[in-house]
């Protein structure tokens, strides 16, 4: 091909509107946001009661460590700046959050179907949002974790650099006292390798300068360094985010003028395939971020409130994070898993409802002729495996304790009595003590 070849290419993809397909289920899509949304909420509710208390706790003298105790040691005005960090990222997350929330789809009938169109502005506000939330939050993640003065400065005042060159007069004095301007003018009057080598007179210094650089520390930091497919998430969020907000050629795809979209429909309503595809990036983009933030962000600040805290005080602060930390990562999991079901044999293909039961407590009606590409739970989007079992089994033992085989005679492990229930947990516990079930 030569140039013209090329750009004849780009030409026809951004005119044409190609048919656009529904390539997952945009209900169970729906659902997940939903879930991982409610879950991102109640964490920030939860870091909000964090930040508030640590606020009144830094005041205190007693509760910091030696670094930290008065205006004469090196550490000292950390207690005045790390809370603000946590506010200025808890609203960055709570903007975030509010992008990424499940569509609205009552009342949602065919004449009104366009209101679930998903646009430029749409994608635009979405893929931004992540942006700011993945490059913020890594920045201020990596300044947690190091508790530096002099890096600290540096990353301050080139942000307040970039902003004063810009910033009417009015919203300058408003922000800055002289205090502030003073310290701004010194670091202008300093080169660019003044700035980041960081010598004994120094005033700043900065050692990773780049996006990758501190995510790179970061894992390395905290000890993940073998979870080589996250880490490369984490940088691939950025990327397509940055390209998206600032070269902007993948956003021309999505400002073209589309034509009449093709309309699906499912139990809930209709919808169309940019509505489905804008939910199947949304959820990806969320999940990412959610684990970023339980697996980065929360033990950064832990990092940070281990240097400042006496340990007494720390130990409390520690414990309610890692209980946030938990929860995320055991709510996250529940997601898009694989089950195992026992089965007996001959219900599959039989005109019997096989009610499959999920994890998420859903009860998936799974109705003849049994598609097998239709065996996933509806809420979570688990996929379910099948293993058939001759006869009339009953129980099966598994690892995860005894489990009724579907189709059986027998009733649920959870509706037979006591006494019954403890025969068969004893077999259990004969068989683990075997060793048949380790
Ligand atoms: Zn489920």
């Amino acid at each position: 091909m030569n140039e013209l070849d090329i750009l004849k290419n780009i030409a026809e993809n951004l005119s044409e509107r190609k048919s656009s397909a529904a390539l997952n289920n945009y209900e169970v899509l729906c659902n997940n946001i939903k879930y991982v949304n409610d879950l991102f909420v109640w964490s920030i509710n939860k870091l909000n009661i964090i930040q508030d208390r640590c606020i009144n706790e830094l005041k205190n003298d007693i509760s910091v460590n030696n670094d930290f105790k008065d205006n004469t040691r090196p550490f000292y005005y950390f207690r005045t700046i790390i809370p603000r960090i946590l506010l200025n990222d808890i609203s960055i997350i709570e903007k975030f959050i509010t992008f990424t929330q499940p569509d609205d789809r009552k009342g949602i009938n065919i004449e009104d179907v366009g209101k679930l169109k998903r646009t430029f502005l749409d994608f635009n506000n979405l893929v931004t949002s992540a942006r700011q939330f993945i490059d913020s939050l890594v920045t201020d993640s990596y300044k947690l974790t190091l508790l530096d003065p002099k890096s600290t400065n540096f990353q301050v005042l080139t942000s307040l650099n970039s902003f004063n060159k810009y910033a009417t007069k009015s919203i300058r004095s408003a922000l800055f006292n002289s205090a502030i301007h003073n310290s701004l003018t010194e670091f202008e009057n300093l080169n660019y390798n003044e700035r980041i080598r960081g010598q004994e007179s120094a005033i700043t210094k900065c050692e990773k300068k780049t996006y990758g650089e501190k995510v790179d520390f970061l894992f390395d930091n905290l000890g993940l360094t073998a979870d080589v497919g996250f880490k490369e998430e984490i940088k691939n969020l950025f990327s397509f985010s940055s390209e998206f907000t600032h070269i902007g050629y993948v956003s021309t795809f999505f400002s073209t003028s589309a034509g009449a979209e093709v309309i699906f429909g499912d139990d809930i309503s209709p919808y169309l395939p940019s509505t489905e595809n804008f939910s199947e990036l949304k959820y990806e983009i969320l999940e990412t971020a959610t684990k970023f933030f339980a697996n980065i962000y929360l033990p950064s600040i832990i990092c940070s409130l281990n240097k400042v805290f006496e340990n007494y005080v720390f130990i409390k602060y520690q414990s309610l994070i890692n209980d946030i930390i938990s929860k995320i990562i055991k709510d996250l999991k529940t997601r898009n898993n694989q089950y195992y079901f026992f089965i007996v044999e001959g219900l599959i293909a039989s005109n019997k409802i096989i009610d499959l039961k999920c994890m998420c407590g859903t009860t998936n009606h799974w109705k003849p002729p049994h598609e097998l590409s239709d065996i996933y739970c509806k809420n979570c989007g688990s996929h379910f495996n099948l293993i058939e079992m001759k006869g009339d089994p009953g129980y099966i033992i598994t690892s995860n304790g005894p489990v009724k085989v579907i189709g059986s005679s027998v009733p649920d492990f959870d509706e037979l009595p006591f006494n019954d229930k403890l025969q068969i947990l004893k077999k259990c516990e004969e068989l683990v003590n075997n060793k048949i079930l380790k």
